[in-house]
């Protein structure tokens, strides 16, 4: 039995793909203690995980602090947390030992915290993989194209950041890749080498184990007996940038008192007596069973997320993809690119563009048999437990 320190920021997204990877680990004899924030503890609990918590308001005060226009921004952000993380990590886990760390890809300064620590790391990706070649590529045109009036303050604040974490916690930052990618000896990444954009291109220390979907143990309370049999299309911009009442009356107005039943999960940063009336065929709530809504649908219409895209395709569901930010327009691309659906724009979407786009993939066998395809391919990985897998082999390398 070894012991595990898990980091994770506070992000639906990037906890619930660990969540099968905890639980197959506690199954295996591990111990894993897991830091994340409070919101996440029930769920994280039920694995069998040992949870500890940093300040969540603290940590997206400091992320958001960084600024959100560009990536090297939000790697400033990323920076920002050290401050919240790191002190509070080292205290809670003072005097305890440790075997090795997994990390997520992006929160959590897991990087820095194995440096410090000087563990083993994973990385738990839950995004699209990058190594520093395409993600120099994707930050390039910021260098390039962006005014340098605008570039020189916020890479400034990057390079006097990294001198502030090197005077604190004694870890050298090298580059914006290392903290927006936090790089490991292993890297854990939750989907397919061939739905992976340039997936060849990857060393073998990138395991793509495929989507990692689990029972969340939750009890949400959903009433499935309302879209039993009725193919439903199902509607969430995910957990993060789901402020969207327009886009929500947008659905109504293209969809409304139609023969399809609708499910529309808004978020919590709505209340549903926000958006007026509610038309019969729409059953609206701030969250849903995702997973198991999806199994019902015949169309999801996501801001495909990357766990939105991966658990409505494990299920053979086609999508129209609407992207928010993020990753999330490489996602529609790779939809659009295997024919699973289509993508369109928020900025001027119409309810007659919605609901065309609605009838064009309900009515085209192709979309639902490319979705039907790669969830099958999909279904053939085995997720959570490939990563496990992963693990003990790791672990058998650095004889821990
Ligand atoms: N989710 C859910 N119910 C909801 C909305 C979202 O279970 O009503 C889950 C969804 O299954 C997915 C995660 O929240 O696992 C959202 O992650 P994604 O990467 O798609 O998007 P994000 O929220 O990070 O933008």
């Amino acid at each position: 039995m070894a012991r595990v320190l898990f980091i994770n920021g506070g992000s639906e997204g990037h906890v619930n793909p660990t969540l099968g990877v905890v639980q197959e680990l506690i199954s295996r004899g591990e111990e894993v203690v897991y830091f994340s924030i409070e919101a996440f503890r029930e769920r994280i609990e039920k694995t069998g995980a040992t949870v500890r918590t940093f300040d969540d308001q603290k940590f997206i005060q400091a992320f958001i602090s960084g600024g959100r226009d560009y990536v090297l921004e939000r790697i400033n952000g990323l920076l920002l947390t050290a401050d919240i993380v790191i002190p509070s990590v080292l205290e809670q886990i003072k005097d305890e030992h440790f075997d090795y760390i997994i990390h997520d890809s992006m929160f959590g300064c897991g990087r820095m915290l194995a440096q410090i620590l000087k563990l083993p790391a994973i990385n738990s990706c839950t995004s699209f993989a990058q190594t520093k070649t395409t993600f120099d590529k994707m930050i390039e045109p910021f260098f390039s194209k962006v005014p340098s009036d605008i570039v020189k303050p916020i890479h400034d604040t990057f390079q006097s950041l990294t001198d502030r974490v090197k005077e604190r916690y004694d870890v050298e930052i090298h580059s914006p890749y290392e903290v927006f990618c936090n790089p490991a000896p292993l890297m854990i990444v939750y989907t397919t080498r061939e739905f992976q954009p340039d997936g060849e291109a990857f060393d073998p220390t990138y395991k793509f184990v495929g989507p990692s979907i689990s029972a969340r143990l939750t009890q949400d309370g959903f009433d499935f007996t309302a879209i039993k049999g009725v193919n439903p299309i199902y509607i969430s911009l995910g957990t993060v940038f789901n402020q969207a009442i327009d886009f929500y009356k947008l659905c109504f107005e293209a969809l409304g008192n139609t023969d399809h039943t609708i499910v529309m999960s808004i978020g919590n940063r709505t209340q549903v007596s926000d958006l007026g009336e509610i038309p019969n065929n729409f059953i609206v709530k701030n969250y849903v069973p995702q997973t198991e809504v999806l199994q019902y649908s015949a169309l999801f219409i996501t801001h495909g997320g990357m766990n939105s895209t991966h658990e409505g395709l494990y299920y053979g569901v086609p999508l129209i993809v609407i992207p928010q930010s993020a990753d999330q327009p490489l996602l529609a691309e790779q939809v659009l690119k295997l024919g699973a659906g289509v993508p369109l724009q928020m900025r001027g979407l119409t309810a007659n563009q919605l609901r065309e786009a609605v009838d064009c993939v309900l009515s085209r066998s192709s979309f639902k048999k490319a979705a039907a395809s790669i969830g099958e391919s999909f279904r053939k990985t085995e997720g959570y437990q490939q990563a496990v897998h992963e693990i003990f082999e790791f672990k058998s390398q650095f004889q821990i």
